[in-house]
C-alpha cells in the first residue's frame, strides 16, 4: 500500500536532469554523465538515484516511500527512449546498475551489469545481437564473440556471476571453478575459445551453484533484478573494505552513495567494438598528449581485471579513425569545459562511441604542480585556482629523494613508513658510532629498537633511522618527522641485538656496516644499496636549480605557484630550528624567522657533563661555576643563529624539560652500581649521581618540574641563557648584524610565572645592553590549558604569544604524547572518535577552541600582540589553514616543513569559487 503524498520527494533524476555541480546528490559519476549529456556528448541514456535515497535506505532498513514508483516512471522513459522494453523476451534492453559515491572510492563498491537477462530475453539478445541461435553455427576463437548466441550466452552468464556474488554473496570462487572447469574440458585457458554451447551449460552450472548458495532460483523478473541490484550498491556503502578505505581516505561516512542505471552498451559485439579509458594529459607528468588503452572486443570489466592485453590508445585511429577522432574531439571539449585533466572511460559498440564516464582525473604530486602550470598557460585557470589545485601533502612528497626500483628488488621488511624519503647507508646500532662513521663521510643508518632523547646526535648524524619497535608517533617518528629525515619505525620482523651489533632478519643477519636501503614512504626495508635520486624540487628550494632557465616543468610550475601563494599569505612562515645549518637551510627553504630554539638541545653532546654537573651541585659556588662554563657556548650558539637569521626575529626558548632526561636512567645506573660496589670499586661519584636521579625521579615528568618551573627552582638557570641572548646579539650588532631575539618562556600556567621570570630577565637585559642597545621582545608560549584561559592576564606581562600545540594537545587531552599511540589512538582511530591523530593534525574544536580563546582574550588585552604557534601542527597543512582563520600573525615549522607551510598559507589567503585540491 502506498501513501498518498503531496510532495514526493524527488529521488530519481534522468541524466538530462542534472549536473556536474550535483554530485552531492548524484555522485561524482552520475553527476559527470549528466554533464557529458547536457554537453550532447553520446551518453547511453539513464537515471541515478539519488544519495539520499541511499542514506534513507541506510537509515530504515527500506526503501523510502515513492523510490519504487519514481524509478519505475524513469525506467519506463528510458524505455521509450531506448524503443526496447527491459529484459523483454524478444528485444530486451539490459541496464548496468553501478554505484557512485561523491568522492571516488575506486573498486569499493558493487555494479552489475546486463540487467534485464533471463532464460528468455537471453534468446532475444541472440536475436538482436544478429546471432544463429543455433549453437552449432556460433561460437570459436576465430570470431570470438562474432555470434550472437555466443555473446548473449556470454552475457548471461556474466549476469549470474556479478548478481549472484554482488547482490546475494555466493562465493566468487565458486563461479570461477566452473569456468575454469568449463575450458578445462574445451582444453583451452581463454574465455574466448568457449563456444555458445559451453557458455549454454557455463549458465546452468552457475545457476545451480545460485540455487545451492541461495536456497532459491535466479530471479527471472527484470525488475526483481533491478530492484535487488539497487539495493546491494546500496548496502555496499558499509561493506568493510568501502568503511576501510573511507577511514583511510578521510571521507565522511555519512555521505551514501548514488545508484546510476544505464543503458547497456556493448564493447564485444565483434571486431568493431571495444573498450578503452583515456587521459586528457599524462597523468603520471602531466605531459601535454593522449594516454590510455583500448582493448578491441571487450567489456570495461576485462581491461580493469587485466585478463586480456590492451592497446596503447593511438593504435584506435588505425583499428576505427572515425571513432578515435570523435574521442579526441569529445577529450578536447570535456578538458576545455572541466578545465582539468579529464579521464575518460568509453566504449565502441559496433563503430559507435560511447562516454560512460568521465571525471577530473586523479595524477601523482608531479603531474599536479605541472597541469596546474599548463592550464594557467593556456588561458583555462588563473594564478589562484592553480593554487587550490595542488597542495601541501602533494609538495611534501616531492620533497622527498626516491629509490629507483625498476629492477626487482624485494623487501626484508616493512615497518610503519614513519618519516618519508629513501635513506641508504652502513647499519649502525649505537648514536656514538653514528656520529663517529658520519665525521668519516659515511652514510649510516641508525638501528635501534626504539629511540630516545640520548640517540638525537645519531639521529643528526645519520641518514635515515630503523626502529623495530613504535608507531608513527614514536620518538624516532616524531623527531625524524621534524628534521625531515627518513625513519622506518616498528619494523618488527628485525630481531635487533644491539650489544652484538646485529639483527637478524628473513633468516639473514645483518652486522654493523651493512648496508641497507629504507623508505620512509612506504616502511619498506632493503638490504644492500638502492640507487636514488634527489629532489629537484628540494634542489630548487636550496637554489641550486634556476627556475629562469631550467627545462623541468615541475621546477617551473612549483616556483610559480609558490611565488603566488608568498604573494598572497598573511601568515608569516618561521622555522624551528636550533642550530645555524638548520637555521641556514629554512631560510633557503623561505623561512622568515626561528619561531622555536629550543634550547635544551644545545645541552646535549659532550655539553652534557657540564649539565650533569649543574644538577648535582650541592652548593651555589659549583652551580655557578657550571653556568660560568655553559654561558659562553650557550652565546656562541646564539651568535651563530643570529648570523644566519640575521635581520629577522628569532624566539629562543628558555630550557624546558626534566632535568632528569640529562642524566643516565635510573635502572641502568642501578645496576652499575651494584656491579661496582659488589666488585669493591670506588664509586663515590656514581653513588652521587644515582642519588640525585633518584631524587629528581618523576611519576609524570610531562606534568613535573619543566619549563618555567625548572627555571624557577634552579637559581641561575634561566638568567645564565637570558645573558647568552642577549650577549649574542649585542656580540651580533656590534659586528654589523641585526639581531632581533624574543625570549619565550616555556609552560606558563599563571602569569606570576611569567612576571617573576620577566622581572630578572629585565635586569639582565638592562645590564647586558647598556653599551649596545638592542631590542629584546619577552613573551610566552601558550601550551598550558589554563594559560589559555587566562590569556588576558598573561597578556600583560607578554609581549608575544607562542602556541606550543604538541603540550596544549597533550594536556588537554590528558594524555601523554610519548605513550599513547602504541596504547590506544589505533583503536580511537578504528572507532573514528578520531579521524586524524590530534597530534598530527590540530583538533579544531577542542584544542582549537583553546587557541581561539587565548587569541582573542590576549588581543583585547594587549590590542597588536604578536600570536605564532610553533607545535608540530605548525607545518601540517589543515592546521595551517585553521590558523589562519583564528588570526594568527605566524606558523613556525621543522625546516623541511616551510615551504608546505608557505604553499598551504597561500592557499588559505587566496578564495576561489574553483575546484579544490584537498
Ligand atoms: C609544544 O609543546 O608544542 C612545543 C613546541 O614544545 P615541545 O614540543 O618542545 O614541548
Ligand atoms: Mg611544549
Amino acid at each position: 500500500m502506498t501513501t498518498q503524498q503531496t510532495v514526493e520527494h524527488k529521488y530519481v533524476y534522468d541524466f538530462a536532469e542534472g549536473n556536474k555541480d550535483l554530485k552531492d546528490l548524484l555522485g561524482g559519476k552520475g553527476a559527470n554523465l549528466a554533464e557529458m549529456t547536457r554537453l550532447g556528448l553520446p551518453v547511453p541514456p539513464g537515471f541515478t538515484i539519488t544519495t539520499e535515497a541511499c542514506k534513507a535506505y541506510l537509515e530504515t532498513g527500506a526503501e523510502p516511500a515513492g523510490l519504487a514508483d519514481q524509478i519505475a516512471a524513469h525506467l519506463a522513459a528510458l524505455e521509450r527512449e531506448m524503443g526496447r522494453r527491459l529484459g523483454d523476451p524478444d528485444d530486451p534492453l539490459l541496464v548496468s546498475v553501478r554505484s557512485g559515491a561523491k568522492f571516488s572510492m575506486p573498486g569499493m563498491m558493487e555494479t552489475v551489469l546486463n540487467v534485464g537477462l533471463n532464460d528468455r530475453s537471453v534468446e532475444g539478445l541472440a536475436r538482436q545481437a544478429g546471432g544463429s541461435t543455433d549453437p552449432a553455427t556460433s561460437g570459436g576463437s576465430s570470431a570470438p564473440a562474432g555470434g550472437g548466441d555466443r555473446f548473449a550466452w556470454d552475457s548471461y552468464r556474466r549476469l549470474i556471476q556479478m548478481f549472484g556474488k554482488t547482490v546475494c554473496e555466493v562465493p566468487g570462487e565458486e563461479f570461477e571453478h566452473a569456468l575454469d572447469e568449463a575450458k578445462r574440458a574445451r582444453g583451452t585457458s581463454d574465455d574466448l575459445d568457449l563456444d555458445a554451447t559451453d557458455l549454454r551449460g557455463l549458465v546452468d552450472a552457475y545457476k545451480k551453484i545460485f540455487r545451492e548458495h541461495t536456497g532459491r532460483e535466479f530471479p527471472q523478473d527484470p525488475r526483481v533484478q533491478l530492484d535487488l541490484a539497487v539495493r546491494a550498491v546500496f548496502e555496499s556503502w558499509n561493506a568493510e573494505r568501502a568503511v576501510v578505505y573511507r577511514r583511510q581516505e578521510r571521507i565522511p561516512a555519512d555521505l551514501g552513495t548514488a545508484v546510476n542505471v544505464v543503458a547497456m552498451v556493448f564493447g564485444n559485439l565483434g571486431p568493431d567494438s571495444g573498450t578503452g579509458v583515456a587521459f586528457t594529459r599524462d597523468p603520471a607528468s602531466g605531459a601535454q598528449g593522449i594516454y590510455g588503452d583500448y582493448l578491441a572486443n571487450a567489456q570495461g570489466e576485462d581491461v580493469v581485471a587485466g585478463i586480456r592485453n590492451t592497446v596503447p590508445l593511438q593504435e584506435l585511429a588505425r583499428i576505427d579513425k572515425d571513432s578515435y577522432d570523435e574521442l579526441l574531439d569529445y577529450m578536447a571539449r570535456l578538458e576545455r569545459h572541466y578545465r582539468d585533466l579529464c579521464d575518460i572511460e568509453f566504449t565502441i559498440e559496433r563503430g559507435k562511441l560511447w562516454m560512460l564516464q568521465t571525471r577530473v582525473g586523479k595524477r601523482t604530486a608531479a603531474a599536479a604542480f605541472v597541469i596546474a602550470g599548463q592550464l594557467v598557460d593556456e588561458g583555462l585557470i588563473d594564478l589562484d585556482e592553480a593554487l587550490h589545485r595542488v597542495n601541501g601533502a602533494q609538495l611534501a612528497q616531492l620533497m622527498f629523494p626516491r629509490f629507483q626500483l625498476d629492477h626487482d628488488i624485494q623487501p626484508v621488511a616493512t615497518g610503519i613508513g614513519a618519516s618519508p624519503g629513501a635513506a641508504v647507508g652502513k647499519v649502525v646500532f649505537t648514536s656514538a658510532r653514528a656520529v663517529e662513521l658520519a665525521a668519516q663521510g659515511e652514510a649510516v643508518i641508525l638501528v635501534r629498537r626504539e629511540t630516545n632523547p640520548d640517540d638525537l646526535n645519531g639521529m643528526i648524524a645519520a641518514q635515515g633511522i630503523l626502529t623495530s619497535r613504535g608507531g608513527k608517533t614514536s620518538h624516532a617518528a616524531v623527531v625524524a618527522r621534524g628534521m625531515g629525515k627518513t625513519c622506518v619505525s616498528g619494523a618488527d620482523e628485525l630481531d635487533i641485538d644491539v650489544p652484538k651489533r646485529r639483527f637478524a632478519v628473513a633468516g639473514r643477519t645483518v652486522t654493523e656496516g651493512d648496508v641497507v636501503s629504507i623508505d620512509g614512504t612506504t616502511g619498506k626495508v632493503y638490504l644492500g644499496e638502492v640507487p636514488v635520486s634527489p629532489s629537484e624540487v628540494v634542489r630548487y628550494f636550496e637554489g641550486e636549480v634556476d627556475p629562469a632557465s631550467t627545462d623541468d616543468a615541475l621546477v617551473v610550475a612549483v616556483h610559480r605557484i609558490m611565488s603566488h601563494a608568498d604573494a598572497h599569505r598573511r601568515l608569516a612562515v618561521r622555522t624551528n630550528a636550533d642550530t645555524a645549518a638548520d637555521a641556514a637551510r629554512a631560510r633557503r627553504f623561505g623561512a622568515e624567522g626561528i619561531g622555536l630554539c629550543r634550547t635544551e638541545h644545545m645541552f646535549l653532546g659532550d655539553r652534557r657533563e657540564l649539565v650533569e654537573r649543574l644538577i648535582l651541585a650541592r652548593e651555589a659556588g659549583e652551580r655557578e661555576k657550571a653556568l660560568a662554563a655553559l654561558l659562553p657556548l650557550q652565546r656562541a650558539d646564539f651568535v651563530d643563529l643570529f648570523r644566519e637569521m640575521d635581520g629577522l626575529p628569532i624566539t629562543v626558548r628558555l630550557i624546558d624539560p626534566p632535568l632528569h632526561e640529562f642524566l643516565p636512567p635510573l635502572e641502568q645506573l642501578a645496576v652499575d652500581v651494584a656491579v661496582a660496589q659488589e666488585r669493591g670499586e670506588d664509586v663515590a661519584k656514581e653513588e652521587a649521581l644515582l642519588a640525585a636521579v633518584r631524587r629528581m625521579h618523576e611519576e609524570n615528568p610531562m606534568l613535573g618540574l619543566r619549563g618555567v618551573r625548572l627555571g624557577l627552582v634552579i637559581p641561575g638557570l634561566f638568567a645564565m641563557q637570558v645573558r647568552a641572548i642577549v650577549e649574542a646579539a649585542v656580540e651580533s650588532a656590534k659586528g654589523g648584524g641585526d639581531p632581533k631575539p624574543e625570549i619565550m618562556v616555556p609552560l606558563v600556567g599563571a602569569v606570576q610565572e611569567l612576571e617573576t621570570v620577566r622581572a630578572e630577565a629585565e635586569r639582565i637585559i638592562a645590564e647586558v645592553t647598556r653599551e649596545r642597545a638592542v631590542d629584546v621582545l619577552i613573551g610566552t608560549m601558550i601550551e598550558v590549558p589554563r594559560a589559555a584561559l587566562t590569556a588576558g592576564q598573561i597578556a600583560e606581562a607578554a609581549e608575544f604569544f607562542s602556541f606550543g600545540t604538541n603540550d596544549l594537545t597533550q594536556m588537554g587531552w590528558g594524555f601523554s604524547r610519548d605513550d599513547v599511540e602504541g596504547a590506544f589512538f589505533w583503536r580511537y582511530l578504528e572507532l573514528g572518535i578520531f579521524g586524524i591523530s590530534p597530534f598530527e593534525s590540530i583538533d579544531a574544536d577542542g584544542i582549537g577552541r583553546l587557541v581561539r580563546i587565548a587569541t582573542e582574550e590576549g588581543r583585547a588585552a594587549r590590542p597588536g600582540l604578536k600570536i605564532g604557534i610553533c607545535g608540530e601542527h605548525g607545518g601540517d597543512p589543515e592546521s595551517v589553514h585553521f590558523f589562519h582563520a583564528v588570526g594568527l600573525d605566524y606558523v613556525s615549522c621543522s625546516p623541511f616543513r616551510v615551504p608546505v607551510a608557505r604553499l598551504e598559507a597561500g592557499r588559505a589567503a587566496v578564495v576561489t569559487t574553483g575546484s579544490d585540491s584537498r
